[in-house]
């Protein structure tokens, strides 16, 4: 059966789209954090729709399963195969154009397999931005974006990916393709699909193509780091930027100092400020306005001069303690270099354990506080970094080094910190996903019928169980 499979595949695809021999498969079949590995008959590499069709229309024929995956650098092992049943990895790598890009209605129309920098490169040269903003946009691919509803630094001003797709082309378990390309900001009529494929991970048909939305890319940006009087000053000076800017922040990153003392150890980096604050904070807005970037009297940008005012007023109410204001691109890239390499040095950990929760906002001082001096009074190092304006923590579990992990209670810990994200409202996975590592969750914290809903909606689109199984909803 196998060999059939294999040789109708190849015949429909044509040479170089199937990859067999073990050395070419190994890249696909390990996971971006090396915890997750997985077997694949072959990787298959279409392109185009109409190919990826053909592909699941005859896997749908000899019932081989099909993990979909785009760049590879998801962090909850979805995009590696789970299981020892017959499947196939289902790579878009080889489907990276983009179909169109229009700058009055400021969409692009993109191939999933496209890289989100390669999308944000082009679309640059028209004057415009996507908008998705995260440490692994140079890997990373739309289809992958959606598939995940990926999320970043600059959710609080433009909103995860989901709020920046229009729409999708997808092909479905049975080979069928639904396309809805046509970039409509209207359009009520029935079940939205987009909506359904967005964040489903691959369990309801491969996307293929997106229309995007864009933005014009801003003429001034202002960035900033801060040293916050404590993470309940936070909210304050959000709002207070907020309301003096009309609305320009893109990006508030929370940076206490363990982690940024751990990033600038790892990468090798300086840090904004000698002494690294308890309660650092990585700021930047953003204006397209040509008025924001003209100078003032001083010949500081009017929006930097804006920001520097309120800041303070900040220093003057002790809500902020010091700040450093990035004067060239230099010094913003070294900022957003280290916010960026969190990931990498937090990966590098041997042994840690790493959450993405997401809180009510009112809730993250207390929740911050608690549970870090929780986790140090059992011994545990606590490296936290945040996109704090939406609320998603991204807190690791890490051992001191007198410590040995072994002997850390690293289960009844999580446990307990996951119980008190679930008692305040909050979310065990915030924007990574489910994949295959956070299952078990999904069973403690998510309602049986909500549960139920999942099932009934993968069962309809998918009856043979053939798109990405055992990840993302569990079984009964
Ligand atoms: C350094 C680093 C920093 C990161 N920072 C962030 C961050 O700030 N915010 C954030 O949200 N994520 C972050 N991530 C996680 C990751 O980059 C995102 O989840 C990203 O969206 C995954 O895209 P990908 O193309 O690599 O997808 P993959 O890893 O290949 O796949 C992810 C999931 O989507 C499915 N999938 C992929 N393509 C398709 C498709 N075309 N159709 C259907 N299903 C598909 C896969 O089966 C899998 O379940 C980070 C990762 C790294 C390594």
């Amino acid at each position: 059966m196998t060999v059939t499979f294999l040789d109708d595949l190849r015949s429909a695809l044509g040479p170089g789209a199937l990859l067999t021999d073990p050395a070419d498969c190994a890249r696909y079949l390990t996971d971006w954090t090396g915890a997750y590995t997985g077997t694949a008959l072959a990787v298959v590499r279409p392109a185009s729709t109409e190919a990826v069709a053909e592909t699941l229309r005859l896997c749908a024929a000899a019932g081989v399963a099909i993990t979909p995956q785009g760049g590879n650098t998801g962090l909850a092992g979805g995009g590696v195969p789970l299981g020892d049943r017959p499947q196939i990895l289902l790579s878009l790598d080889r489907m990276k154009r983009i179909r169109q890009i229009d700058p009055a209605a400021r969409t692009a129309t993109v191939e999933a397999g496209c890289v989100l920098q390669q999308l944000q490169e082009a679309v640059a040269a028209e004057g415009l931005v996507f908008p998705l903003m995260f440490g692994a946009r140079g890997s990373c691919t739309i289809g992958g974006n959606l598939s995940t509803n990926a999320g970043g630094s600059n959710v609080l001003r433009y909103g995860n990916t989901r709020a920046l797709c229009l729409g999708i082309e997808a092909v479905m378990a049975d080979g069928s393709v639904v396309s809805d390309l046509s970039g409509l900001r209207k359009d009520n009529t029935g079940y939205d699909l987009r909506d359904l494929m967005i964040g489903a991970e691959g369990t309801l048909g491969i996307i293929t193509a997106a229309c995007l939305r864009l933005y014009p890319v801003p003429v001034v940006r202002t960035t900033a780091f801060l040293a916050l009087r404590d993470v309940a000053s936070a909210l304050n000076v959000l709002n207070r930027l907020q309301d003096a800017s009309g609305g320009l922040v893109e990006a508030f990153e929370y940076m206490p100092a363990p982690m940024m003392r751990l990033i600038t150890g790892y990468h090798g980096k300086r840090a904004p400020m000698t002494q690294a604050p308890e309660t650092g904070l990585l700021l930047e807005l953003a204006s397209t306005r040509a008025d924001d970037a003209a100078p003032d009297a001083d010949g500081t940008p009017k929006l930097q001069a804006l920001v520097i005012e309120v800041l303070d007023g900040l220093m003057e109410d002790a809500l902020v303690e010091d700040a450093v204001v990035a004067t060239s691109e230099a010094q913003r890239d070294a900022l957003w270099e280290l916010r960026e390499g969190a990931a990498e040095a937090v990966f590098a950990l041997k042994e840690a354990y790493m959450f993405d929760i997401s809180l009510p906002l009112a809730a993250v001082p207390g929740f911050v506080a608690e549970t870090d001096a929780g986790s140090r009074a059992l011994g545990f190092e606590v490296y936290t970094v945040a996109h704090l304006g939406d609320g998603n923590l991204h807190c690791t579990l890490a051992t001191g080094e007198e410590q040995d992990w072994a002997k850390l209670p690293v289960e009844t810990q999580v446990a307990s910190i996951l119980d008190r994200v679930a008692a305040l409202g909050g979310s065990f996975s915030a924007e990574h996903g489910i994949g295959q590592s956070k299952l078990a969750y999904m069973h403690r914290y998510r309602a049986a019928p909500r549960l139920a809903a999942m099932r009934a909606i993968r069962q309809a689109l998918d009856p043979a169980g053939l798109m990405n199984p055992g990840k993302t909803i569990p079984d009964l």
